[in-house]
């Protein structure tokens, strides 16, 4: 009798890296050559043509009238941000830091919108002086528009962030439905409405953001239908016709085992019917899906070396010159319920003759910083350079970089 096969969930795989004479290569640069280039590991190095090849992809799959917005959070390094800027159709920022970033990446300040829970008064004066949109997410935040559009003489050009009244299934993270700190919730916003309109504010439309990390596309598709005919209801009570939907966006990206890729068929059919029911029941709107993660993750790496190779009681551990404080997510602190290992190799060594089970940590003294844990890697030695894929998302500026004090870690795109 045979043994039935145990089929492991693997990790998606990274084949959007070249890789030449055995080591992994980032716009054509094998990793040794290109660690040498940058001077000191550790780093993050992001491709460039990655970047373009994404946008290319969601280009093909969306009718031609959709707008695609990049949400910068997902990776503010400003030569990042413009190289997107000249290929997308506008960024989100959530910051005035971002907003800073993105008017010198040479975004349109037209085509910039800026949202969050949290905006002070000044990054609210700053947003009307630039001429961005403004996502309201507060009745505060009508006021303060109102009043700095009075002394200033600019009128504030603002949407409506609403916080719908459904959940987006199998999001990682869930931003919409229930209580929530982000928008205004659907049954407050006729209100907010006749408050925008009372106070003279230039009213463009609405902001849809229901949660990120979603890889299943009938969840997406169910979302995207949802604050569309949400957006349709609203637009009822509105000061001025619908000139911009944001229906948000949340494409998710593989990183732990079992995961796949998505599938933009389906998502781009449901789109293109939206924009044609826009085209008829909002006839001034532009339709707009806003990408951090699924336009930039699976174009950046980060690059460790390895210092120490250890074995205790039989595990045998890597030890890398980096670590959690450059990188939160793949250590499994960054929102993560269960630790999963994100795809790992050694980067050096892409077609090894010998394999081994090892744990991958970085330097810092603390149990958390675990970057692979008990992964079948290429035998590894001191010198040897360690990649974590899909980092091109909540990388180094969603992480601890001042934690215990080690050198900061750099940034380049190739
Ligand atoms: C974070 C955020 C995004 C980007 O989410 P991703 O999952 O990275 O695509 C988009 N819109 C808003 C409002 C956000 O807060």
């Amino acid at each position: 009798m045979s043994t039935p096969e145990r089929t492991l969930p693997l990790h998606a795989p990274m084949s959007q890296f070249q890789v030449k004479n055995g080591e992994l290569a980032v716009g054509g640069i094998p990793l040794s050559r290109l660690a040498a280039r940058v001077g000191q590991t550790p780093f993050y190095a992001c491709d460039r043509q990655l970047l373009t090849r994404r946008v290319a992809e969601l280009r093909a799959a969306f009718p031609a009238s959709l707008k695609l917005h990049f949400a910068m959070k997902a990776n503010p390094m400003p030569a990042v941000v413009c190289h997107l800027a000249k290929l997308v159709d506008g960024i989100d920022v959530a910051s005035g830091g971002e907003l800073k970033v993105a008017l010198d990446a040479g975004a349109d300040p037209q085509a910039i919108s800026f949202a969050g829970p949290g905006k002070r008064r000044s990054e609210l004066e700053q947003a009307v002086a630039a001429g961005i949109l403004i996502n309201i997410e507060s009745f505060r935040e009508v006021a303060e528009l109102a009043a700095i559009s009075r002394e200033t003489g600019c009128q504030a050009r603002v949407a409506v962030r609403v916080n719908p009244d459904f959940e987006l299934k199998s999001a990682g993270m869930k931003m919409g439905g229930g209580a929530k700190q982000f928008g205004v919730d659907a049954e407050q916003v006729p209100e907010l409405l006749a408050e925008i309109g009372r106070s003279g504010l230039a009213f463009e439309g609405f902001h849809l953001f229901a949660g990120s990390q979603n890889l299943k596309p009938e969840a997406i598709v169910e979302a995207q239908n949802k604050s569309f005919d949400l957006a349709l209801r609203l637009a009822q009570s509105a000061p001025s016709p619908v000139r911009f939907l944001n229906l948000g966006g949340g494409f998710g990206i593989p990183y732990f085992p079992g995961e796949k890729h998505l599938d933009l068929t389906a998502i781009g059919t449901n789109l293109a019917l939206i924009v044609k029911r826009a085209a008829r029941d909002l006839p001034e709107a532009e339709v707009v899906i806003e990408l951090g993660r699924y336009l930039v993750g699976e174009a950046g790496i980060y690059v460790t070396r390895v210092v120490d190779r250890k074995i205790s009681r039989g595990q045998t551990f890597l030890v890398t010159d980096g670590g959690l404080h450059h990188h939160l997510s793949a250590s499994g602190n960054f929102g993560q319920v269960i630790r999963k290992n994100y795809p790992v190799a050694i980067g050096n060594r892409m077609t090894p003759a010998k394999r081994e089970t090892v744990s991958v940590v970085g330097a810092l003294c603390t149990p958390l910083d675990l970057l692979a844990d008990r992964m079948e890697l290429a035998t590894a030695e001191p010198g040897d350079l360690v990649v974590i894929f899909q980092s091109g998302a909540y990388g180094l500026t969603a992480s601890p970089q001042a934690f215990l004090g080690h050198p900061a870690c750099l940034e380049v795109i190739v």
